[in-house]
């Protein structure tokens, strides 16, 4: 799960890392009251899991509480890429005089930590490791070791932070890896690390992700920072019947058992909708093992409730639980769903007990059904079908 600035600053301040935590509001009239309680010039800093707000014109300073309505009614209801602002962050404003980045994360293919840090930060840290990679220090962690105060040293004096916040990046270093370790995060970023006046050092800005696999049973506490209007419905609705769902922007609904072979599935209808006008598949459903007749009308019922779904691809291949087991899911769930169930399903089965499978599809002849042999085959008809 990636958090919002605000809920990162949370567990920053929790850790001991210096930072502003400031109000967080859903309207212009509260940013105005929360700007007019703050008092002074404050910075009004779209709340959305995206990075890239300053460019996009989501963070704004206000001199003013009016100014900060004013702000906050543009930057509310803004789109940054893709994603709609639905709330602001008003803080104090403190005039950055330099602007450091600062990130750990997983380091996957190295099987370790990795710390990036540069003195030349600020808001394209991208762009410095283009132009000046040299300014991108990188340091590896081992994870049994982790960051103690010798290793932060180390850290510090590798990114050379200048003399005056040099001890501050260095206890500060320290409890950004608390954040790190202590909440199961896979990262933690902050950009800008800024020097404010009086070479204070300061968090003014906060990406954290948080590893959802420790969530329900090292985390509950991180079930606060879910916002549940914020998710895709589908997807909500989804994560409550128990699916493992992720929606996709395309045409063809995908349902199969087993990881592998749902991904594979989508591979083969994208490239099968090259053919049909471009369609692509609009989801991931992996419906598991037991793919009884419930579990198979949830996985439907949540795909056809799909806007932009045309047709659905239900991929199975027969292992524990037989092909004969997975027809009669598929014609229970059309029962169970009557009219709702209301666009074209094309059914490949294939492995244990294949043939029962197809006969049980064949005698119920649901009109909304095709069946078709093979892979390749069943992914151009669903690819065709949606093509409308
Ligand atoms: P991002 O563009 O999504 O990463 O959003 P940031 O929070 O990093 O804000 C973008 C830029 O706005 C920063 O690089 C700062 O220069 C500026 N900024 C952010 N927060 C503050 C603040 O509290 N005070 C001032 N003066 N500037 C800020
Ligand atoms: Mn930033």
């Amino acid at each position: 799960m990636d958090l919002m600035e605000y809920q990162a600053k949370e567990l920053f301040a929790k850790h001991g890392v210096t930072t502003t935590l400031g109000v967080v509001v859903e309207t212009a009239e509260e940013a105005r009251a929360a700007a007019e309680q703050l008092g002074g010039v404050t910075v009004v800093k779209a709340q959305v899991k995206a990075g890239g707000r300053g460019k996009a014109g989501g963070v704004k300073l206000a001199k003013t509480a009016d100014e900060a309505f004013e702000h906050a009614s543009n930057i509310l209801g803004m789109e940054i890429k893709g994603l709609t602002v639905n709330r602001v962050l008003i803080t104090p404003a403190t005039p950055p005089e330099e602007e450091y980045y600062f990130s750990f994360l997983l380091d996957r293919s190295n099987r370790q930590y990795l710390c990036i840090a540069s003195v030349e930060g600020g808001v394209e840290i991208e762009e410095v490791a283009k132009t000046n990679p040299d300014a991108v220090k990188k340091v590896a962690i081992d994870p049994g070791a982790g960051v103690d105060a010798a290793k932060a040293r180390e850290i510090a004096t590798e990114a050379a932070f200048p003399e005056p916040v040099f001890e501050q990046a260095v206890t500060m270093i320290e409890q950004l890896f608390k954040v790190f370790v202590e909440e199961d995060a896979t990262l933690v970023e902050v950009n800008p690390l800024a020097r404010l006046e009086g070479d204070k050092l300061e968090a003014l800005d906060g990406k954290v992700s948080l590893d959802d696999n420790a969530s329900e049973v090292r985390h509950p506490d991180h079930e606060q920072f879910v916002i549940r209007e914020e998710a895709d419905p589908l997807e909500a609705k989804a994560k409550d019947l128990g699916l493992n769902y992720v929606k996709l922007d395309g045409q063809v609904g995908i349902i199969g058992n087993g990881a592998g072979l749902v991904m594979s599935t989508l591979d083969v209808v994208a490239y099968a909708g090259e053919d049909h006008g471009g369609v692509k598949p609009a989801n991931f459903l992996d419906i598991g093992g037991g793919a009884n007749a419930e579990v198979m009308a949830n996985g439907l019922d949540v795909i056809l409730n799909d806007e932009q779904v045309k047709s659905v691809f239900v991929n199975v291949f027969g292992g524990i639980t037989a092909c004969d087991e997975v027809a009669k899911g598929i014609v229970g769930a059309l029962e169970l769903l009557g009219d709702a169930a209301s666009k074209p399903l094309v059914v490949r089965l294939d492995g244990n007990n294949v043939d029962l499978g197809r006969q049980i599809l064949a005698e119920a002849n649901h009109p909304l059904v095709t069946l078709v042999d093979t892979m390749d085959g069943a992914a151009d008809k669903a690819a065709e079908l949606a093509n409308v």
